[in-house]
């Protein structure tokens, strides 16, 4: 090992490491390294994908005395690449000035679009990971650029299996099942992993598997992307697109200018589904998901009849969000998603209000401005014919006024939020 060769220098082993890792443009993160010498070219890979998630990063570079680039693609490589930054340090140190960090250059990262204006920083930290960056400097959450394309090309080309993912925090859990904040080796992207336990028939578990083929043909920026599912033993695992500012049911009071372009998306995620024939079935807060680039996503929709039906076995209940048809046992149609649509965005309080028997709930008046009050109580009419159909939502006043594309707003609330939430936490 190069490390043991670094005889002159032993003290190094045991320093701490400061990678810097530059975006283009912008600025960049430090991530400290308290393992330098063992660190391996992926878990570079793996903090640079947590960065910067939305690119697809295969190799770095960094610079030599001539500040020419270099360029790391292997472990062998970035022995090199510490052999010599830690000669430079021992430099630094001989003649007593600050110890620079290590800069490094991500490579084959998408550049950033239009500046973060606003300051906003993304949230980098990963949990209990051994390699965690700490945001130095703000980064450009609205800049990074799109490349889930790409991704998927990368992902949903059958490769995905058990022993290429790492799995890392527990995001939640719901009725069916976790979800994991998870690390794909190959494309060194962050994942959100649903692990279900499904005790069914290999026969089933085909079934499930090519019905959830037409995840692959979703192409919408208001669903979140599907890189494929496997089944190990007697467990179902869904790979999906990782959102770094989670489920709506966690942000408390949401103001109505961030609520109307968050509904905005909802409609348009669900008109697309409806198109394709796809009822979601389960449209509730804690399955429209968040970032801090301001995108809105819906997921958990029952694409498998029969996935929805195992789970159905384990899990037999209502929730708060049902059609009362559904509560009802009646059947069940774009109308019903159109009510859980509805009271998805009322406040809790007027949630308990919902019950089957009564009217349908009405908003305080002068809390709300009178487009949204009218759109939350069509989409609750009683009579599921009653309540619009899918180009009435999009017509409705209430989505018209917020239908301008500006996910700034929605961006600028989440990383808010994330920011108030961090600090109220402390340090890692
Ligand atoms: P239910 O099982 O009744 O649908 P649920 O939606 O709360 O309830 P899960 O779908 O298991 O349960 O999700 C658990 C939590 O994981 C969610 O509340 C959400 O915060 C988080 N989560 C799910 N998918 C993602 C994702 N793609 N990115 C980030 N967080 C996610
Ligand atoms: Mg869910």
């Amino acid at each position: 090992m190069l490390w043991l060769a670094l005889g002159p220098f032993p003290a190094m082993e045991n320093q701490v490491l400061v990678i810097r890792i530059k975006i283009p443009n912008t600025g960049a993160v430090d991530w400290t390294v308290h393992s330098g010498p063992q660190l391996l070219f992926r878990d570079v890979l793996d903090v640079i994908g947590q960065v910067l998630p939305e690119a697809t990063t295969t190799a770095f570079e960094y610079e030599d005395e001539d500040g020419d680039r270099i360029t790391v693609r292997s472990d062998e490589e970035m022995k090199a690449m510490l052999s010599y930054y830690y000669s430079t340090v021992m430099e630094q140190q001989v003649n007593g000035q600050l110890i620079e960090p290590l800069q490094i250059f991500p490579r084959a990262c998408k550049p950033p679009g239009e500046r973060n204006i606003h300051g906003l920083k993304v949230n980098t930290r990963a949990g209990p990971s051994q390699h965690s960056p700490a945001v130095s400097d703000a980064l450009p959450s609205n800049s990074l650029k799109k490349s889930s394309a790409e991704l998927k090309k990368i992902l949903a080309n059958g490769q995905m299996n058990e022993q290429d993912i790492r799995y890392r925090d527990t995001l939640g859990h719901g009725n069916g099942g976790t979800v994991y904040k998870a690390y794909h080796v190959p494309s060194g992207k962050i994942l959100a992993v649903k692990v279900i336990l499904l005790d069914i028939t290999l026969e089933l578990q085909k079934q499930i598997m090519s019905e959830l083929e037409i995840l692959y043909k979703c192409d919408s920026s208001y669903i979140i992307g599907f890189y494929g599912a496997f089944f190990v033993e007697n467990r179902i695992s869904i790979c999906t697109e990782f959102m770094d500012g989670g489920s709506l049911d966690v942000y408390r009071k949401i103001p109505e200018h961030v609520l109307g372009r968050i509904a905005v998306a909802v409609v348009k995620g669900l008109t697309y589904l409806w198109s394709l024939k796809i009822l979601h079935r389960d449209v509730k807060p804690s399955n429209m998901l968040v970032n801090t680039r301001g995108q809105v996503k819906l997921c958990d929709f029952g694409v498998s009849t029969q996935l929805v039906n195992s789970i159905a076995k384990t899990y037999v209940g209502t929730n708060a969000y049902m059609a009362p048809e559904r509560i009802s046992g009646e059947q069940y149609g774009i109308h019903s998603d159109v009510w859980s649509l509805g009271i998805s965005f009322m406040e809790p309080l007027q949630l308990l209000q919902c019950i089957v028997d009564e009217d349908s709930p009405i908003l305080p008046v002068g809390e709300f401005s009178e487009p949204f009050v009218h759109f939350i109580t069509q989409c609750m009419r009683k009579q599921p014919k009653e309540r619009p159909a899918p180009e009435e939502l999009m017509g409705h006043p209430f989505i018209m006024q917020f239908n301008d594309g500006n996910a700034a707003v929605v961006s600028m609330w989440v990383c808010r939020v994330l920011e108030e939430r961090r600090s109220q936490q402390g340090p890692p």
